[in-house]
């Protein structure tokens, strides 16, 4: 089926819902903080990669990487039409992630990135464990 959007359009829809997305995520991952009773964290820090969270005094960065944007194979979430033009995206996304994940640990920085579909699984959360670990953090894959 067609895109009842023109390209222009589209890109201006899934810009929208990334928007949203991000939102709720956020809001998810600031009730697990309180939950566990983790404080000290900053939301939207202006700092290249935009984390979603940094952990300033620990640097740990914390990023919930949306499975759509992020190329995470959870879910069929791949569109059919322009299906190149979103392999390219995901593509150049997780190029990116890379790119800024290598930035903040060769500047001593743990990162961690968590699927925006494992959000729900997370069950505790143990910032002197994540910093404690020497080795880049991709958990909750
Ligand atoms: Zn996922």
């Amino acid at each position: 089926m067609a895109d009842v959007f023109d390209k222009t359009t589209r890109s201006e829809v899934m810009r929208k819902v990334r928007s949203k997305e991000n939102q709720s995520t956020e809001i998810r991952m600031i009730r697990l903080f309180r939950e566990n009773g983790v404080t000290g964290w900053r939301r939207n820090y202006l700092v290249k990669g935009r984390p979603d969270f940094v952990f300033l005094k620990q640097r740990i960065a914390v990023f919930v990487d949306g499975c759509f944007w992020h190329g995470h194979d959870c879910r069929n979430t791949r569109p059919k039409d322009n299906a190149d033009y979103w392999q390219k995206k995901r593509e150049r996304n997780q190029r990116r992630d890379k790119e800024i994940t290598a930035l903040f640990k060769s500047r001593g920085w743990i990162v961690v990135r968590i699927w925006e579909c494992r959000l729900k699984k997370v069950k505790g959360i143990d910032l002197a464990a994540w910093r404690n670990s020497n080795i880049l953090r991709f958990i909750y894959r």
